[in-house]
């Protein structure tokens, strides 16, 4: 049976052209969702990192340099985020178009302001995971825009003759994130200086861009593991200044904080960092609905402000 040639039409058009999608790898599901966004159907993304992993701290595995191999386009978060594991998958896919310098390797953290940048000399021998500042970035929303820009002009160099398709992808984005963002900035605005513990350093943008304060970490540094001695004064210094809400990413043990919460009183907030953390959490708008409308109902419950 013949199709009916409107259809046919239809489909043809819907397809793009054969060859054409340029092949992004994306180190994290946050970067991978933004190369999505304005790579449309012209792209084919896959991330490697999953968004309940720990990505400073990512298990290698063969399968990663099969899809480095095949890529046009590699999107790091940079900052050693993936010092610990990137750099050997890098060279062992042998693909120079992705090889840091090439045009096929675009580190995000050029498009942003990075805050938490070290005065003194910083080591990863002292265990700190965070020596070229902080490497979270991604979790101001208007951060999102820089990168998806820098993604969609990068992906427009690379295929010239879908310029026109990325940038009207781009405008699209920027349009709904502005939307989702007064929506956002709303929720949040009655809890300006709340004030908030979090496990690891993950949140300086986020809780910079809503106005939160945080007071101190589970961590002693980034990476390290809380010691008995640290979390003796953090809890001292919760109870001094009435802290409610514990945040934690879903990727550390919660001994350690629910201990803290017996001894304070503050609730233990899991709060997701990353696209695909959670099964709503689908893309980047989607993350900040998931973890606004959570933090805000914490708040409300625990009466924090
Ligand atoms: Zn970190």
């Amino acid at each position: 049976m013949r199709l009916p040639s409107v259809v046919a039409l239809a489909l043809l058009a819907a397809a793009p052209p054969l060859g054409a999608a340029v092949n992004v790898v994306a180190t994290t599901e946050d970067l991978a969702d933004l190369a999505r966004q304005v790579g449309g159907d012209r792209v084919k993304v896959e991330a490697i990192a999953r968004g309940y992993q720990d990505p400073h701290f990512v298990e290698a595995k063969p399968s990663f340099i099969l899809k480095l191999a095949k890529a046009d386009l590699l999107v790091a978060v940079g900052r050693e985020l993936e010092v610990g594991w990137l750099p050997p998958l890098v060279q062992q896919s042998r693909n120079a178009k992705i090889q840091p310098g090439a045009d096929g390797y675009l580190d995000a953290s050029l498009t942003v302001k990075i805050l938490e940048i070290p005065t003194g000399q910083i080591t990863r021998a002292m265990g700190d995971v965070h020596p070229l500042g902080n490497p979270h970035y991604w979790l101001d929303p208007g951060n999102g825009r820089h990168i998806a820009k820098a993604i969609a002009d990068r992906l427009a160099r690379m295929a010239p003759a879908d310029a026109v398709y990325f940038a009207s992808r781009y405008a699209d984005f920027d349009r709904r994130l502005a939307e989702a963002e007064k929506r956002w900035d709303a929720l949040m605005a009655p809890y300006k200086g709340l004030k908030v513990v979090t496990y690891h350093r993950s949140w300086p943008n986020f809780v910079g861009r809503f106005g939160l304060d945080v007071i101190g970490y589970v961590e002693p540094r980034p990476g390290i593991p809380p010691s008995p001695r640290h979390t003796l004064d953090l809890i001292a210094e919760m109870k001094r200044q009435a802290v409610k809400i514990l945040i934690v990413e879903p990727y550390f043990d919660l001994k350690t904080p629910n201990s803290i919460a017996r001894e304070t009183g503050a609730r233990v907030l899991v709060l997701p960092p990353s696209v695909g953390g959670e099964k709503d959490i689908t893309d980047f708008i989607a993350l900040f609905d998931h973890d606004v409308d959570l933090l805000v109902r914490t708040i409300r419950e625990t009466g924090a402000r």
